[in-house]
């Protein structure tokens, strides 16, 4: 990267974009996608307690825990926020944050609503999405027909999605996926208007002084 540039692309400072819906209301897929086309992203790796579900990686939808393990990392600060979540403990790493927003690239999270307020507190910036369901049907329609969840588990998942919707007032941009690819545009659109904020055009500072010489 040229320092005394004013590309787009030259950016230095990497952003925080925190996802939060309910589950079971496709925010993974939007997710997937935004990684996929901007390669600028990393996904950031929570610790759960919960098992794997098949199809999972340790190490790439989450680093599984046993619960001795997860609360003695709590215990040492290890994570920039945790929750318990549908009866499991779930955190995101601190220090792997830090690291990868130091080194310019964009950190994508996927936490539940509790999360999103501690990091937000925490680390004091970011851009911080709510996803809606359509609608409660829905939302019920799509938890069965996973097909991953007992009936028990739907309906608490059902409960937790009344919380977090209740809680939605304060994120900085609400999305309602009723049809993916509209609501992937509206996701997108976020991202790259976000990107445009001079906080994350750090590098830009070094061709100002020297083409304008303005700092
Ligand atoms: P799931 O078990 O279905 O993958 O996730 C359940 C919920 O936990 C989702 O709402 C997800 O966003 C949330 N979650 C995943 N990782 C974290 C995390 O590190 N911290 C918090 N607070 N919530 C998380």
């Amino acid at each position: 990267m040229n320092s005394a540039s004013m590309h787009p692309s030259d950016t230095n400072v990497g952003m925080m974009l925190v996802i939060s819906a309910p589950s079971g209301t496709g925010k993974s897929t939007l997710i997937r996608r935004l990684t996929t086309e901007f390669n600028a992203f990393t996904f950031s790796v929570s610790c759960t307690t919960r098992a794997p579900r098949p199809g999972e990686v340790d190490g790439r939808e989450y680093h599984f825990l046993t619960r001795e393990e997860f609360l003695r990392r709590r215990e040492e600060k290890y994570f920039a926020e945790w929750a318990e979540v549908h009866g499991n403990l779930y955190g995101t790493p601190r220090q792997t944050t830090m690291d990868l927003l130091a080194l310019g690239r964009d950190v994508i999270f996927d936490i539940d609503v509790q999360g999103a307020r501690q990091i937000k507190s925490n680390m004091g910036q970011g851009c911080y999405v709510f996803v809606f369901p359509p609608s409660r049907d829905a939302l019920e329609k799509r938890l069965t027909g996973r097909g991953t969840d007992s009936e028990e588990t739907i309906i608490r998942r059902l409960a937790a999605a009344r919380h977090e919707i209740a809680d939605s007032q304060w994120f900085d941009h609400w999305v309602i996926n009723d049809e993916l690819d509209s609501a992937y545009q509206e996701l997108r659109a976020i991202y790259l208007a976000e990107k445009t904020r001079p906080a994350y055009r750090a590098s830009w500072q070094a061709a100002l002084s020297r083409q304008w010489g303005v700092s």
